[in-house]
């Protein structure tokens, strides 16, 4: 079927949209592919349902090529399994939760794993049946709460979601390693630059993970990679490398010093430098051990307090504690909480007033840097006070250690020690998980071994935001002009512009897209007479996108048509006898 731009649902739009944070929400929106209908809710219109359409195939494809079986689950879904798996509360705010009329509760899925789970354990009860993988293209639901850049991540947005069945980890192994391979060709396919990372389980639990993320300023991960090794981790799930620890004895014990009005870090440490400069080197700020306090926001409402201990020259990452804390959500800690813990003085918080044994009672979590028989100058919990000198295991003990320190360009790899990290941003495009049995067994998922024995099934989960990937395509091959896509998941492969008005050039663009159309080759064509210029037509054709554009028009009197590469910009002037060939070459490559 020839789309023709005369009868093809669509409008572009000169001025940006006035919510488009990022060139692919602008340019989506312009050339037609999306429109909002509320915020993070996105309608499909016919180019963006093509290139959408376009991507799930090739998932599709790629996914019945290892043997995983395509079913499809509702998305309105009872309350009753994800309550057994905890995550009807664990979702938190993320979940669209409903009642129906008889006032039962459901929920939007925000992700299948309880459905998927549930269906094989109704059909199937023995290690014969395994391994087994089934996936579904689907509509999830997530009341996101900074929906963002359009289709990039919205509250209603389409996964491609897998799940594999074994009887025990050597089967996972091979069907996360049967899913990892896919994936790879998945996006090899795809056409965009991407990185596979080490990353967190979050929210879904388990143990071995990988993000595939698409290289991108825009994106919301952070990932970092060693110099000198293999290591790519999302900086959520870097685990630091902790030094050794020290002996304590022999080591100056401590003592509290003034610190008129130092309650940064910089003036902390300007002013140690002036007043008590040491012998061997300046003071830095990683010399320091700040405490920083947050309210952590349990899924059932509850709030309690935290503080964190991490060396003065680093900051808080707030998505890496996120990760760590997840589902429990973090806000800062305000005046008034920080007023009911008589002991906190606000710039000279130390941890000698924190911990669950400690008068404040506040859990105390340091970075893994802060190990026992490191000396740290540290608030004394006195107005102008620090305390030098103090020393971890000897003078402060702290209640365990988490990754919340934020991770640098030039650490040391937490893998090989050797090299060193450097970071870059990335969209996630994919997610897979060894989930375990966590699913298995909260749901009761047992088959029968070759022994007779009941045994619980093992997991994997394995995702892909085809929708979101629209977005991330777009975002990784746009220019100055428009989207311009890979051949793979362009809405069409040629666009034909009859440029002029002349009945002899609509005649000859009508004959060049049928027969393309005959074979097989999907064309658009800007059929539009009339008042339409083809000044217009040709910036229509360049802010669409697709891959090939042929301009029938001058060119015929000498007998030929300009065939132009969208990306490169290169113009070929082509026989108006060979334009047909031409073209099907160019597309089957
Ligand atoms: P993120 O960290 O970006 O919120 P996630 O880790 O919650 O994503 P998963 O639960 O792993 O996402 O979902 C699998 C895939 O679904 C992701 O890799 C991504 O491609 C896609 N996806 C997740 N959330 C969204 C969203 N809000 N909009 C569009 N696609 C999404
Ligand atoms: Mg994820």
């Amino acid at each position: 079927m020839i789309m023709r731009m005369s009868q093809l649902f669509v409008r572009t739009l000169r001025d940006d949209p006035a919510d488009a944070e990022v060139p692919s929400h602008r340019l989506l929106v312009r050339a037609g592919y999306i429109r909002r209908a509320a915020p993070g809710i996105y309608t499909w219109l016919p180019l963006g349902l093509k290139v959408l359409r376009n991507i799930e195939a090739v998932i599709r494809e790629e996914m019945n090529a290892i043997g995983a079986q395509e079913m499809l689950f509702p998305a309105l879904l009872p309350k009753e399994p994800y309550e057994a798996t905890g995550r009807w509360e664990d979702y938190g705010d993320n979940l669209f939760r409903l009642k129906d009329r008889k006032g039962g509760d459901y929920l939007l899925g925000p992700t299948h794993e309880e459905m998927f789970t549930l269906t094989v354990k109704d059909l199937y009860n023995s290690y014969k049946d395994l391994p087994l993988s089934i996936y579904q293209i689907q509509t999830k639901y997530r009341d996101e709460a900074r929906p963002r850049a359009g289709v990039l991540r919205g509250r209603e947005f389409v996964m491609k979601d897998s799940y594999s069945f074994d009887i025990d980890q050597a089967g996972l192994d091979r069907s996360y390693g049967a899913h990892r391979e896919a994936y790879i060709k998945i996006f090899d396919r795809l056409g965009f630059d991407y990185a596979i990372v080490k990353a967190t389980a979050g929210a879904m639990g388990g143990s071995a993970s990988e993000e595939f993320l698409a290289r991108a300023e825009v994106g919301e991960d952070t990932y970092v990679k060693c110099s000198h090794c293999t290591y790519a981790a999302n900086v959520e799930a870097v685990t630091v490398r902790p030094p050794a620890a020290r002996e304590t004895d022999g080591l100056p014990s401590a003592h509290v010093e003034d610190t008129p009005q130092t309650p940064t870090i910089g003036a902390l440490v300007d002013h140690l430098n002036e007043a008590y400069a040491r012998a061997d080197r300046p003071w830095t700020a990683a010399d320091t051990l700040k405490n920083v306090l947050v309210m952590l926001k349990h899924p059932d409402g509850r709030r309690e307090p935290l503080a964190i201990g991490l060396p003065g020259d680093r900051e808080v990452d707030a998505k890496r504690l996120e990760g760590q804390l997840e589902p429990i959500e973090v806000e800062p800690m305000d005046d008034v909480e920080l007023k009911k813990h008589a002991s906190l003085v606000r710039g000279y918080i130390g941890p000698r007033v924190l911990g669950e044994e400690s008068t404040s009672g506040i859990r105390y979590l340091v970075d893994p840097r802060v190990v026992d028989g490191t000396s740290w100058v540290t608030g004394a919990d006195v107005e102008g006070k620090h305390v030098i000198d103090l020393v971890a295991g000897r003078d402060f003990t702290a209640d365990g250690t988490i990754e919340a320190a934020d991770v640098r360009d030039g650490d040391e790899c937490p893998n090989c020690i050797e090299g060193t990290l450097s970071s870059a941003r990335g969209i996630e495009m994919g997610h897979i998980f060894q989930l375990g049995t966590r699913y298995a067994e909260a749901l009761g998922l047992q088959v029968l071994d070759e022994n007779g024995k009941l045994r619980t099934v093992t997991m994997g989960s394995y995702g892909i935001g085809p929708s979101r990937a629209v977005a991330a395509i777009a975002e990784d091959t746009l220019d100055e002009i428009g989207l311009c896509w890979p051949r793979e998941v362009a809405p069409a492969q040629i666009h034909i512009v009859a440029a002029g008005k002349d009945a002899g050039i609509f005649v000859e663009a009508e004959r060049i897209a049928t027969a393309l159309d005959a074979q097989g080759i999907e064309v658009l064509y800007d059929d539009r007479a009339g008042k339409i210029s083809p000044g217009v037509k040709f910036k229509d054709a360049e802010l669409i996108g697709v891959p090939t554009i042929v301009t029938v028009g001058r060119g015929l009197a000498d007998g030929t048509i300009e065939v132009k590469d969208r990306r490169s910009g290169e113009r070929t002037e082509v026989a108006v006898a060979d334009a047909v060939e031409h073209l099907v070459d160019l597309v089957r490559g």
